[in-house]
């Protein structure tokens, strides 16, 4: 009712003065009154219709025509129908934008196929895994662009339950995991995802397990046989059924050395195995080690001891004596009998050095970068008979890790190898004036 009364008030209005100038001066001059009236009104309107024609060509730029009575009211909902459609079109317009900065932000490849498996849209992330590119790939049937069986065949399947595991075909270095879901009303979206990291970690899993089985087998065969012979035949001889027990307990030190270093391995690697740090006496200890390679070698080796630097370090001590302790055990049991073994503690461009060097069979270069996996040995059966677990430079590795320090490893196959600990200049610490400087060589003496 509100936008009839005011043109029909002003229509009865109009009507009112025609008959009161038609009973005035006649019905000429009331149909001449109707006739003006009925121009300006025409004219009015063509300018209204002009305004709004211009307005609606370019309703952004141009500003929009006010104007009083019914054309008013028209125009003032024109332009609320105008302010709410750029609302949403903003509200749009972020929603999308956001859209498109998570799509970029996302570290899985993400694609849309459209029913017929054309791609619709992907994100920057399948370029790097999928080599698939927004603009360049838009429309093409992906069939076309991965053409590889497994893929095809993933493809044909439609499960949505599935995922497909498979080498990137931009990097065959990475490992991807794909997945179909459904999208929209009959589009797919194929998400790829890297677990190069998962897969690795997988297999490190499958190694050790069947590494540390392996390694457990032959001892607990031969013990087992052992008692089997003795359950069998307990009348043998004194001295037959010593030489089984000899053996029995040999085999079964084997397996407390492999379950010690597996626990110290595994405590090292526990999270919550915190550092405690204590000032560590490094010239004492390279004595105490020094001692211990002469009774490990038995008089069999010349071990000397040579200190450079009184400087102490900050660190665990017992997981460093352990990890020092490794080297010089190494050095000792692959050093042909004869040979020399220097224990050395310097410092060079401002780190610590706690270097071993011996003169033994040495490691072809080959060999080097993987001394420090767990269970690799250069010689399996040498390691074995000198009582390895295959097991302590990994240890030695996971130590000096925690302390920021690394591992050097120079060999020459034949002449000798020397490992050295390299500790940064952080963990150096100068002796407390009251350290006492125990001559070598040291006897079995407390150490730290
Ligand atoms: P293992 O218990 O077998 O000695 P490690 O982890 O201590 O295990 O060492 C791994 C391998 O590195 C050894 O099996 C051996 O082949 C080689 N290795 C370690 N130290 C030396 C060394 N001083 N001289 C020659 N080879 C060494």
């Amino acid at each position: 009712m509100g936008f009839w009364w005011r043109p029909l008030s002003v229509l009865a209005s109009v009507m009112l003065v025609a008959l009161m100038l038609w009973a005035a001066s006649g019905w000429v001059a009331a149909l001449g009154f109707l006739a003006g009236i009925q121009a300006f009104v025409m004219l009015r309107r063509l300018w209204q219709e002009f305004r709004l024609s211009r307005w609606l060509e370019n309703p952004d730029e141009v500003d929009p025509p006010d104007a009083t009575g019914t054309w008013g009211d028209i125009f003032y909902r024109l332009q609320k129908l105008q302010r709410r459609q750029r609302a949403s079109r903003s509200e749009l317009t972020n929603a999308l934008e956001q859209f498109e900065h998570a799509a970029q932000a996302v570290p899985d490849a993400m694609v849309i196929l459209n029913s017929s498996e054309q791609i619709i849209w992907c994100n920057p992330a399948s370029r790097t895994y999928m080599g698939l590119d927004s603009e360049r790939d838009r429309g093409q049937f992906i069939r076309y662009l991965m053409r590889q069986a497994h893929f095809l065949e993933f493809l044909d399947a439609v499960d949505y339950s599935r995922r497909l595991v498979c080498k990137s075909p931009v990097n065959r270095e990475v490992i991807l995991s794909l997945q179909l879901v459904p999208f929209g009303e009959s589009q797919k979206l194929l998400v790829a995802r890297d677990i190069t990291e998962l897969e690795r970690v997988d297999a490190m899993r499958r190694d050790f397990i069947a590494n540390v089985s392996h390694e457990l087998r032959t001892p607990l065969t031969v013990v087992g046989g052992f008692v089997e012979t003795l359950a069998d035949a307990p009348e043998l001889p004194a001295s037959e059924s010593r030489r089984y027990f000899d053996l029995m307990l040999d085999h079964t030190r084997r397996m407390q050395r492999l379950l010690d270093d597996l626990l110290t391995l595994s405590r090292l690697e526990s999270a919550d195995h915190s550092l405690k740090e204590e000032d560590v006496n490094v010239p004492e200890l390279a004595r105490a080690l020094g001692a211990e390679a002469e009774s490990l070698s038995r008089g069999k080796h010349q071990v000397s001891v040579d200190i450079e630097s009184q400087t102490w370090i900050k660190g665990n001590l017992q997981d460093i004596r352990s990890a020092l302790g490794n080297l010089v055990s190494n050095a000792v049991r692959y050093t042909p009998d004869g040979g020399t073994i220097t224990l050395a503690w310097r410092e060079r461009d401002g780190e610590g050095v706690f270097a071993v060097t011996d003169t033994g069979e040495g490691i072809a270069a080959e060999h080097i970068p993987r001394l420090t996996e767990r269970f690799y040995r250069v010689d399996r059966s040498r390691s074995r008979e000198t009582g390895g677990t295959g097991l302590g430079l990994a240890i030695v590795k996971h130590v000096l890790t925690r302390h920021g320090a690394r591992l050097d490893i120079q060999s020459i196959p034949g002449k000798g190898s020397t490992f050295a600990a390299i500790f940064p200049s952080q963990r150096l610490i100068a002796a407390p004036p009251s350290a006492t400087v125990i001559p070598f060589p040291a006897s079995e003496q407390a150490v730290g």
